[in-house]
């Protein structure tokens, strides 16, 4: 994929908002949809995704929609570092494959850092158990 391409309406980011493919929600509006990464580079990683819009990565998302989404992503990185009190907190996004993307519907990684916590594989390794994860978005949330 590269960084200029046609937005597949079926990716699996898409597939979450619309409800067809399930996820550990932590925060939903008209605006965006906040869950759980299901391969967590660390404990409490959360995915913010954008709705109502087909923008692959951040240069493809129209002007009057930024502000409003990123004013999410700041709620959740606020909310996630109350309930998890981190020593750091890395927000990032990745526009094309050569970057590092590997889904292809805009998102931002709010990522907890640990002083003793190493980072683990991007996107991949053992899927995190369902329960791990329903108990943080539940701490989290609780701070929305
Ligand atoms: P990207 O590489 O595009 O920046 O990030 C995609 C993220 O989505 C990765 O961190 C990956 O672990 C996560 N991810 C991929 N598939 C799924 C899934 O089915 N469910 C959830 N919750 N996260 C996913």
């Amino acid at each position: 994929m590269t960084l200029h391409d046609t937005y597949d309406p079926n990716n699996i980011f898409a597939k979450m908002i619309r409800g067809e493919v399930p996820c550990v929600k932590v925060y939903e509006d008209d605006v965006a949809l906040a869950f759980m990464d299901i391969f967590p580079q660390t404990e409490g990683h959360t995915l913010v995704v954008p709705k109502g819009v087909e923008a692959r990565n951040l240069l493809e998302m129209p002007d009057d929609r930024v502000g409003p989404y990123m004013e999410r992503v700041q709620k959740i990185a606020r909310a996630v570092e109350k309930a998890l009190k981190p020593d750091g907190l890395v927000v990032t996004q990745f526009n094309g494959a050569p970057a590092g993307q590997t889904v292809y519907h805009l998102h931002f990684h709010i990522l907890p850092r640990r002083e003793d916590e190493p980072l683990r594989r991007h996107s991949g390794g053992d899927p995190a158990d369902s329960g791990t994860l329903e108990a943080l978005a539940e701490k989290i949330s609780a701070f929305i």
